[in-house]
């Protein structure tokens, strides 16, 4: 074939592709467009899973009828003009192509009033072609039909999924819009059955009761900057209490001045916020603003801007991280307390709830606030829990009286608000980690403790390892030299392994070593000490005197987590006085 120019619609259908993926990504735009225009209410309706019928209609300030049909044309925005703009944009659109996108690949009709218009405009294009114009009465806005997508692009039909997938996508794309701007109203309706509406009443805890549910909402803590402090990068939203958790990140929600986006590295700073409060493989829920100077944020790095790219993603990160860690802390991490026996017995920790203390910030008038009051009043946690931001350290376990050992696994014990059991495993873990962050944080090499010298035999590959590795072991608090063709010789391990466990102590870390992980890396430093305190902790199917029992118990108290152990785990569970007497049926 010879080379020639494409014609101008074939163009366009190639170009829709980028922007126009399935019906969910009709909906986005045509939101967009709404929200830029300052709409105060969006509805949409959809028909098909959106193949048949998508109708967004809005109230903002509507198309001039001598601009309506150039809204259709590629590369046509009132957003921007010079390339500079894009530093200061204050709207999710700019690149002029959603519209002659769409309307390259579906049957579009548009009804819109200008807010200093007398009438309005009725337009029609199909694939590309404008077929249509006349005036039309219409209040102000603007009503966006779109109807049989892809009726000209049949291998794009071919790839959208079931009608239930993208009804599913067109409900997130709406719940997501819902969440950045909760002062605007937006209501679903999908074959005629109203999905989802929210009040934009500005209240975003509002939007996430209808996007969550009651429940969910409650267990979460809200993050904004601390009073008074106005940073750079601003974080703002709601995060979950370290109890809920979830088997995907899928529940991360982040938008950046606005805009919904996907970032794996900020992700990452949620999750890493709540190390060692939360299983590994476990994910919060959170939904958070970034608020920043646009002129920080590159949005236009992809047709659909789901991905943008920060000028300092590091300041973000930890902006991020710190934001999040600080609503998990301060919220005292929140007493556990056993609510029945009913719920999922292979993973008793999910039957744990936290008192909410995000309740009252929420606004948030339920039933149910006055029966988690109760439960920290009773639950032996401080009466007043230190304000956010507060530099006093919670003190979320009560004093608890040591009552015996089940199953040589679990210490009973009681206080004024009830009946603890603990797992002696867990709990030790936790000891054992903040004793051994502790010393770490201080950098004593005295923490080390040189013992009798015990000799290991290794395979050669492991000794080589070590012999690389041997500052990084020693910043750990380990002394290990080779000694021989496949022998090592112990010098010293960290002080607070000493007593323990050492040789396990030093197997787990070199199996660390085996495995390919570095030691020196901090991250994995942590994960490492993790592991080896694993290895230490007295085990579940041990005996423990009274004694150790009780000093077990003074010593998880005196922890800054309690709750958990570094695996995320919990480590008590609360029977309140009150759940009792209502399991005897006393109340
Ligand atoms: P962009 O949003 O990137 O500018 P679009 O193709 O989405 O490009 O829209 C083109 C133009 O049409 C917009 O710049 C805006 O001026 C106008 N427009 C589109 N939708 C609406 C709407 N709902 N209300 C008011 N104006 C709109
Ligand atoms: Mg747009």
């Amino acid at each position: 074939m010879p080379i020639r120019i494409l014609s101008e619609s074939v163009a366009a259908q190639i170009a829709a592709g980028e922007v126009v993926e399935r019906p969910a990504s009709v909906v986005k735009e045509l939101i967009e467009n709404a929200l830029d225009a300052q709409a105060r209410s969006i509805r949409v309706e959809v028909q098909g899973g959106g193949r048949k019928l998508i109708r967004v209609s809005d109230d903002g300030c509507g198309i001039p009828a001598e601009e309506a049909p150039i809204a259709f044309a590629r590369h046509a925005t009132s957003k921007l003009q010079r390339i500079e703009d894009l530093d200061h944009l204050q709207t999710l659109g700019f690149r002029g192509e959603a519209l002659a996108s769409i309307a390259s690949v579906a049957r579009v009709t548009m009804l819109t009033r200008h807010v200093e218009a007398q009438v309005g405009t009725f337009l029609r294009v199909e694939g590309g072609r404008l077929l249509e114009q006349r005036a039309e009465g219409t209040p102000q806005g603007t009503i966006l039909s779109v109807e049989d997508l892809f009726f000209n692009a049949p291998a794009r039909l071919k790839f959208l999924k079931s009608e239930l997938t993208e009804r599913r996508q067109i409900e997130s794309v709406l719940m997501r819009y819902a969440m950045a701007y909760p002062d605007v109203r937006f209501s679903l309706s999908q074959d005629g059955r109203l999905s989802f509406a929210t009040s934009g009443n500005g209240n975003l805890a509002d939007v996430l009761v209808e996007t969550f549910g009651l429940e969910i909402v409650q267990q979460l803590l809200p993050i904004q900057p601390p009073e008074g402090e106005h940073p750079p990068i601003a974080i703002y939203g709601y995060t979950s209490a370290p109890t809920l958790h979830r088997n995907t990140r899928a529940y991360i929600t982040l938008f950046v001045n606005g805009r919904h986006i996907q970032d794996t590295s900020l992700n990452h700073a949620v999750v890493q916020a709540y190390r060692t409060l939360m299983p590994e493989d476990r994910y919060p829920i959170a939904v958070l603003m970034i608020v920043m100077s646009p002129a920080e944020v590159d949005v236009n790095v992809h047709p659909t801007k789901a991905e943008v790219r920060f000028r300092a993603p590091e300041a973000v990160f930890s902006a991020v991280q710190r934001a999040v860690r600080r609503a998990v802390l301060g919220a005292g991490s929140g007493l556990p307390t056993f609510t029945g026996f009913s719920a999922e017995p292979d993973q008793p920790w999910r039957a744990l709830s936290a008192p909410p203390k995000a309740q009252a910030a929420m606004r948030l008038n339920t039933e149910d606030s006055g029966r988690h009051t109760q439960q920290i009043a009773t639950g032996g946690a401080p009466d007043s829990l230190p304000e956010e931001g507060s530099t006093q350290r919670p003190r979320s376990l009560p004093p608890m009286r040591v009552v015996g050992q089940v199953a040589a696994t679990y210490i009973v014990a009681e206080a004024p608000a009830g009946l603890y059991l603990i797992d002696q495993h867990a709990a030790h873990e936790r000891i054992l980690y903040e004793e051994y962050m502790r010393a770490q944080a201080q950098r004593k090499p005295s923490a080390q403790r040189t013992l009798q010298p015990f000799s290991l035999s290794v395979p050669p590959a492991i000794l080589r390892l070590i012999e690389e590795n041997t500052e990084s072991l020693r910043a750990l608090g380990f002394e290990i030299e080779p000694f021989g063709a496949n022998m090592v010789r112990v010098h010293a391990v960290p002080a607070v392994l000493s007593k323990h466990n050492p040789s396990e102590a030093v197997a787990e870390v070199l199996a660390d070593l085996e495995s390919g992980r570095a030691v020196g890396e901090s991250a994995l430093e942590a994960q490492l000490i993790k592991r080896i305190c694993k290895a230490a902790a007295v085990k579940a199917g041990q005996i423990l005197s009274y004694t150790e029992m009780n000093d077990l118990l003074r010593q998880l108290e005196r922890c800054e987590h309690p709750l958990s152990c570094p695996h995320g785990r919990p480590t008590l569970i609360h029977i309140s006085a009150a759940q009792l007497a209502k399991e005897f049926g006393r109340t």
